[in-house]
């Protein structure tokens, strides 16, 4: 315990200097809430009081374990803002969520979290707090792509920081973040990975006859496809060791049951750190419920609707319910950080093979339907049970936040722009607030809209030409005279705009967004080669 005291004085220090200092730098308007305490921080909303709170919270936990607190993501691929039960979903549209649900209940709904509005976007960005258009990963890498830079070789990745600061770290799922040497989970921080590189419908098009007879019956087009390496495989690989295949995968039985597979590599290692005392950093991301669903031998019309979707959502709040329990089992749960989400909108150009979204649009589109998605933190013990919030929360915030909880705030970069925001406090404390007063919405390079209040206003806009077909079929629109602007509380599908007849605001917000892209003439955009 002594050798914590000099630890925790360190940390209550920086972790001040990290969120209480005030100098004001970015442009802002009476509207804004947030101070930018230097240039190289997202501005925030500063609540000193929570923040103490919070961090005592945090050092009586580490006094009673005497360890560092672990930390779980569970990413779900493409499931959409209302399929889970606590999230107006489940049983109500044909596939019940009970674990998830519970984990609602006796955590915090975030009922206003948004990711990125694609894959390889929103993985990019938690583990790095920073937007995809600062990385150059903008848009999910598919088969074919080559990319010019490799976009890690500048990043400083969360599970880097966090094996530096002696947590054990290991990613669980898919990847699709970089499969070319020196962009794979184990090069770029993490100390071990297993998992796919791809989205599921990037590996399953090879084999799966049915849905993709034009490639695969045509032997010279699957020859041809198979030589862009699409990463179909499993693969395992640790730090400082050759990446291996774990398993040709070659049919969509073994797609079905790609998530039994990487759960039961989560539940290893958990079972192993719980032995050996680390603390872990966790990433489990699934594969599902990524289009093309195909149901898993014991999940098979396990779900009310019987639609290989649904019986993927079954699948993986059961995956979620297993790994907590085992985490139960093993003493860990007082101790550990749980995050569950999904990496962007439901992908509707698949339906039925397509998650649900009470908003407009869908995945890709800067409507609420593509970004807004669910948001559950569940911590035994120091996040109070059956709390809700609305208020703002950007899964950026998870770098930050993670590197609050596991006690190293003098971590966060300092050398590049941080979009990440610290929500420790928002999420700990009894009463917390959120310290994110906006949300920046970005397709790709193209700066799409802005989330303040229950205001949204667009400046370009995605059109889909057909219903539902946001990626297929659509293209991207700028708004006329003035940008369009949706008031969420009234209108939570974006189909009529307040404008300046009906709203205060229109010259205001639009000016709050001045700071913002003023940051990118000090840090500039990267190209990695996935530009259109
Ligand atoms: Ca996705």
């Amino acid at each position: 315990m002594n050798k914590i005291k000099p630890l925790l004085f360190f940390t209550v220090f920086a972790f001040f200097v990290a969120n209480c200092a005030q100098k004001s730098f970015a442009q802002s308007t009476p509207l804004s809430k947030a101070t930018a305490i230097n240039d190289h921080q997202q501005p925030f909303i500063i609540r000193a009081e929570q923040d103490k709170e919070a961090l005592e919270k945090l050092t009586a936990l580490q006094k009673k374990t005497g360890k560092k607190p672990n930390i779980i993501w569970f990413v779900v691929d493409d499931m959409g803002f209302g399929d889970p039960g606590c999230f107006g979903g489940g049983a109500a549209i044909g596939a019940a969520t009970p674990y998830i649900d519970k984990l609602a209940k006796e955590g915090m709904k975030l009922t206003s979290t948004y990711s990125q509005p694609t894959c390889t976007p929103t993985r990019s960005a938690l583990l790095t707090g920073r937007l995809p258009c600062r990385t150059g990963l903008t848009r999910p890498i598919l088969a074919g792509d080559v990319l010019t830079q490799n976009p890690w070789s500048d990043e400083i990745s969360l599970p880097k920081i966090l094996s530096e600061a002696g947590y054990k770290t290991v990613l669980s799922g898919k990847w699709h973040i970089g499969e070319q040497e020196g962009m794979r989970p184990s090069e770029i921080g993490f100390d071990e990975w297993l998992g796919w590189y791809a989205a599921e419908k990037e590996i399953s098009q090879s084999f799966d006859k049915r849905r993709y007879p034009d490639l695969v019956l045509d032997t010279f087009k699957l020859n041809a496809y198979n030589k862009l390496d699409a990463g179909r495989d499993l693969m395992f690989g640790k730090k400082g060791e050759k990446i291996t295949v774990q398993k040709v995968t070659t049919s969509t039985d073994d797609m079905a049951e790609a998530d039994q597979t990487i759960k039961a590599y989560s539940l290893r290692k958990i079972k192993e750190y719980a032995k050996s005392g680390q603390p872990f950093f966790l990433g489990h991301t699934f594969m599902k419920v990524h289009a093309d669903n195909f149901a898993s031998k014991a999940f098979e019309g396990k779900s009310d609707s019987k639609y290989p979707y649904k019986d993927g959502i079954v699948e993986v709040d059961a995956i979620i319910g297993e790994i907590v329990a085992e985490l139960e089992k093993q003493g860990l749960l007082e101790n550990t950080f749980i995050f569950i989400t999904s990496d962007n909108g439901p992908q509707e150009d698949s339906w039925p093979d397509a998650g649900y979204t009470p908003f407009r649009g869908g995945k890709a589109t800067a409507w609420e339907g593509g970004v807004r998605v669910p948001g559950i933190a569940y911590w035994k013990g120091m996040i109070n049970p059956g709390r809700e919030s609305a208020e703002l929360f950007d899964l950026m915030d998870l770098f930050n936040t993670s590197l609050i909880i596991a006690g190293v705030p003098e971590k966060i970069p300092a050398d590049r722009y941080i979009d990440g925001i610290d929500q420790t406090s928002f999420l700990i404390t009894s009463n917390g607030l959120s310290k994110r007063d906006r949300v920046h919405i970005w397709v790709e390079k193209k700066f799409m809209a802005i989330r303040m209040f229950e205001y949204k206003m667009h400046f370009q806009y995605t059109n889909s030409v057909a219903d539902m077909m946001n990626i297929d079929y659509s293209s991207t629109g700028q708004v006329g005279l003035a940008p369009w602007l949706f008031n969420l509380y009234i209108d939570p599908k974006e189909r009529m705009p307040v404008g300046h007849r009906m709203n205060a605001w229109t010259a205001v917000i639009a000016a709050e967004v001045k700071g913002h892209l003023a940051t990118f003439k000090k840090y500039q955009m990267k190209n990695i080669g996935l530009d259109k």
